[in-house]
């Protein structure tokens, strides 16, 4: 929708507006985006707030709009422009978000077309290839704001891409961007899986199914570390797979030799059967999700080198489960700790911050002298260092001295751009307890 003419353009609504403006302003607008051509539909910031825009935040808050010329829909590309009309981004427009526009380019020259989306998925597609090999089959290939797409997580298992689109600015280009994963990862089938509750925030409705191509009768299989495990892509939580923690996973193996292991949050298994490559004594599994256990199992089953008989499998709920394991003296030389997302945003930092604590006090009790827990937020509302301090209360609380050996971060194929911190959603603390 950029067309002059065929909606107001502009310089034609400032125009109108002279009286309150400073005359110069429809030409430096003008100027931003092209002069001659009009601007298409432009959101006007208010003065002052164009400080994040210029150290190249991806994000423009509703509070931050002052004006919205033209008539702009839902996922129409807009043009951002500074109170006194100079040139800030090109953004995809989301009227019932409180962010109200995400950036797709900070070049003035940008055309965000379908040329685009496949220039960009490629770039972001170069960058993982070289993880993607005989031990790996799967990895992140768009990781939304930090790759420079706003909204759009794709994530490749094997021959199959599973695509979420969760803001207006994805939704419309949805179709360009699928094409875009077909051509540069040669992918068989494009699988949506548009689902995620952030979605309304943006009015849109869930949507899942394939976008082209089908899915393999047998479903996804992926590859990691030599590890074989089957995704459903279809009704998996997120895309199917916590491939963040592949490296963590890694890390867990390679500490498990001789130790007890309980993973607390188990899913489909991936931290248990990496502790069991890792040589570990037992592996006991607890998740609430009967789905996401039979999973695991049949992970396990996939795996005749792993020693299946030193597996457990606890359907539970986990806070529970810790409480019963602690009543029966259980001790554990190793503990992994990965529960969902407490807070979501800061506002639910504070009871998210007494789970948090409960589970972490509750495991350092039943570590043995010098186990490990790897423990694990991945709540945007709570910062790697409030995570710290609330497993140091934990720790102190349990009577329990521990040091950090390693903090942890999700894995290197869910980069986070150094304008984007909000991209920094996983942390974790390995730690030894004294
Ligand atoms: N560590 C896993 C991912 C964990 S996702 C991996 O590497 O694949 C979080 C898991 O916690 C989900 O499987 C969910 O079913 C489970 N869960 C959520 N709340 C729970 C609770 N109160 N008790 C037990 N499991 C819970």
């Amino acid at each position: 929708m950029t067309a002059a003419g065929q909606r107001p353009t502009a310089s034609a609504k400032v125009d109108r507006r002279k009286s309150r403006r400073t005359a110069h302003e429809p030409h430096a607008i003008a100027r931003a985006a092209g002069a001659g051509t009009g601007i298409g539909p432009a959101l006007v910031l208010a003065p002052g707030r164009e400080k994040s825009s210029r150290l190249r935040h991806p994000w423009i808050f509703s509070g931050a709009v002052e004006r919205v010329l033209g008539e702009p829909s839902s996922g129409d590309t807009v043009t951002v422009v500074a109170a006194d009309g100079t040139f800030l981004a090109r953004a995809a427009y989301s009227p019932l978000s409180q962010i109200r526009a995400r950036v797709w380019s900070f070049d003035p020259h940008a055309m965000i077309d379908a040329a685009f989306f496949n220039r960009t998925v490629a770039h972001a597609a170069a960058a993982r290839m070289a993880m993607l090999d005989a031990g790996h089959t799967a990895c992140r290939i768009l990781h939304g704001e930090s790759d420079g797409l706003p909204g759009v997580i794709a994530d490749r298992y094997g021959d199959v891409a599973v695509l979420q689109c969760l803001s207006a600015g994805a939704e419309r280009w949805r179709d360009a961007i699928a094409s875009a994963l077909v051509t540069t990862m040669g992918v068989r089938c494009v699988y949506e899986r548009s689902d995620a509750d952030v979605r309304s925030l943006e009015g849109l409705p869930a949507r899942t199914g394939p976008v082209l191509g089908t899915l393999p009768q047998d479903g996804a299989t992926i590859v990691e570390d030599g590890i074989a495990y089957g995704v459903d892509v279809a009704r998996g939580q997120k895309t199917g797979f916590y491939l963040d923690q592949r490296e963590n996973r890694r890390i867990v193996r390679g500490h498990a030799s001789g130790r007890r292991v309980l993973n607390a949050f188990c899913y489909t298994g991936g931290f248990s059967l990496a502790a069991l490559a890792g040589g570990a004594a037992s592996v006991l599994s607890v998740d609430s999700s009967a789905d996401a256990l039979s999973m695991a199992r049949a992970n396990l089953a996939r795996n005749p080198s792993l020693d299946a008989t030193r597996a457990q499998w606890q359907e539970a709920d986990v806070f529970a489960e810790l409480r019963r394991l602690r009543d029966a003296g259980a001790k554990f030389d190793m503990i992994v700790m990965d529960p969902p997302k407490f807070a979501p945003t800061a506002a639910h930092a504070e009871r998210a911050a007494r789970a948090y604590k409960d589970i972490n006090l509750l495991a350092f009790k039943l570590l043995t002298d010098g186990g490990l827990l790897a423990t694990f937020s991945c709540s945007g509302g709570i910062t790697a260092e409030l995570f710290q301090k609330i497993v140091a209360g934990a720790a102190l609380d349990a009577n329990v001295d521990a040091q950090i050996v390693a903090r942890l971060s999700a894995s290197a194929d869910h980069p986070v751009a150094l304008n984007f911190p909000e991209g920094d959603y996983l942390k974790g603390l390995l730690l030894r307890k004294a």
